[in-house]
């Protein structure tokens, strides 16, 4: 079965292994089959083997948390991402399975209306605004919420965005913008107060397609890419606050294939990318040493192993917090867009070691510049912010929302 696989990528790993201890999967089952070497193995086989695409096969696929933290760990350059996204696609979008009438490994029905309702923005704020109120009526049971990935408090009213001019946009995207709005307007009034005017996308831009393209729905990513673009125009550089979106609309070159889709996402920039470079420009003060809140630092997989931006974070960080760094290189969370809902028990194992990791940083706050990360966590009790959620209240203290 053709994957989709550029077999001179597919030809890359050596089989050393020295991306296994930096692979979450392989980590909590120690099975081979779950970790890179292992997928790449599979790939193969299928790809060059015509060996039948089955079961196995495909839960060592489903598995993955695409974190690719196997890319940065593996010396020979082995382009990961760029072998599991076909792969999956293949699966989920490709022929149909030889028992019956549906591709091999197609998500299921309820995930793919999810993912497609994400094109609507006013619905999707109406309804997760019902679901708050929902909640306030306890009519949502807390463990449902919780394995679906749901706040146990959804906001029922959000800030007001008001633009401020036309420097840079702010990408605000789909559920964070329902869920965790506050943290846009924190970075709004954050690179507001570098002098720099904000606008916002209109609804064209509801969601990046982050979360269609990992589940493999190749054809929802690329129609999330275009109407994305297409309410982005001009030259101004556009934030993002959310890692997992600002590695999708950065790979929107790759994603399209044209000029103008490589020109797009050449304008984004990871929010904490551009205000490292402003932290000049910011009114910040010095806070007394007994004002440094004490914060450890998650670095989102699609921070730090793909966009390979996580180094700005600390820049941002430094003048208003002393921060604490984990002592498990970067190992995946779990969260990994919808993994956490999809696969519950690798990925609350997952979570473990990164809880393991922060009790030993022994600091009271994380930072992490990923909504799905930060849900994640929290879902276990963690008191997460936004790195930028910091700044403003070093800027504006006693106002975590400005
Ligand atoms: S993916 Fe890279 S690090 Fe992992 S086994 Fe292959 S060559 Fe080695
Ligand atoms: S992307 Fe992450 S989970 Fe998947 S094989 Fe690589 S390290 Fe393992």
């Amino acid at each position: 079965m053709d994957l989709g696989i550029v077999d001179d990528e597919l030809a890359t790993c050596v089989a050393c292994g020295l991306c296994l201890p930096h692979c979450p999967t392989y980590r909590v089952t120690g099975e081979e089959a779950l970790s890179p070497r292992g997928r790449v193995a599979a790939m193969r086989q299928v790809q060059w083997d015509g060996a039948d695409p089955d079961a196995t096969f495909v839960r060592s696929l489903e598995t993955c948390v695409q974190c690719r933290g196997c890319e940065t760990a593996c010396p020979s350059g082995v382009p990961f991402g760029r072998l599991i996204e076909p792969a999956r696609q293949s699966l989920a979008e490709g022929p149909p399975s030889p028992a019956g009438g549906a591709p091999l490994a197609r998500p299921p029905r309820t995930f793919r209306l999810a993912v497609r309702t994400l094109r609507w923005h006013r619905l999707v704020l109406a309804g997760s605004s019902a679901l708050a109120v929902a909640q306030r009526l306890r009519l949502v049971p807390r463990r449902l919420a919780s394995r679906l990935g749901v706040p146990a408090r959804l906001p029922i009213r959000r800030p007001r965005l008001r633009p401020s001019g036309a420097d840079v946009w702010v990408f605000t995207g789909c559920v964070m913008d329902a869920w965790q709005r506050d943290v846009h307007a924190a970075v709004a009034r954050v690179v507001e107060a570098t002098g720099t005017g904000v606008a916002y996308p209109g609804p064209g831009a509801a969601c990046c397609g982050a979360l269609a393209a990992h589940a493999g729905l190749g054809t929802e990513a690329r129609a999330r890419a275009a109407a994305t673009m297409a309410a982005l125009p001009g030259d101004a550089p556009i934030l993002v606050d959310a890692a997992g979106c600002g590695a999708q609309l950065k790979d929107y070159g790759h994603l399209l294939g044209t000029p103008e889709a490589a020109a797009f996402a050449a304008r984004v920039r990871d929010v904490h990318e551009w205000l490292a470079e402003r932290m000049d420009d910011l009114p910040l003060a010095a806070p007394a040493a007994a004002d440094r809140p004490r914060v450890a630092v998650q670095d989102p997989c699609h921070l730090r192993h793909v966009q390979r931006a996580h180094a700005a974070v600390r820049t941002v960080l430094a003048p208003v917090a002393d921060v604490v760094e984990l002592d498990d290189e970067g190992l995946c969370c779990g969260a990994g867009g919808a993994y956490a809902a999809v696969q519950p028990d690798l990925a609350a194992a997952i979570r473990d070691r990164k809880l393991a990791a922060i009790a030993r940083a022994g600091a009271p706050v994380v930072a992490s510049a990923n909504p799905g990360c930060a849900l994640h966590l929290a879902a276990a009790g963690v008191d997460v912010v936004h790195p930028c959620q910091l700044v403003a209240e070093a800027i504006w203290p006693r106002n975590r929302v400005p």
